[in-house]
């Protein structure tokens, strides 16, 4: 995995997902300070890059940054 700071990403409207994708999108984490899966997250953000498109929110036991990569079908 890399992460480019140059990278450009693009901030996506994760409300515009329906209620269900929002909610397995929040329930379905990952969290590198707690390493545990599913814990949740809050503060949801989507955004996109040329290659890529994830959503960072921060973890709801300890409030770190916890990212969720989507993958995505071309349309
Ligand atoms: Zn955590």
């Amino acid at each position: 995995m890399s992460d480019r700071l140059e990278e450009t990403k693009i901030e996506r409207d994760f409300t515009a997902r329906s209620t269900e994708e929002q909610k397995d999108f929040l329930s379905q984490t990952w969290c590198n300070q707690c390493m545990e899966v599913d814990l949740g997250m809050t503060n949801p953000r989507e955004y996109e890059s040329k290659d890529r498109v994830w959503i960072e929110g921060e973890c709801v036991r300890c409030g770190h940054l916890t990212v969720t990569e989507i993958v995505e079908e071309d349309e």
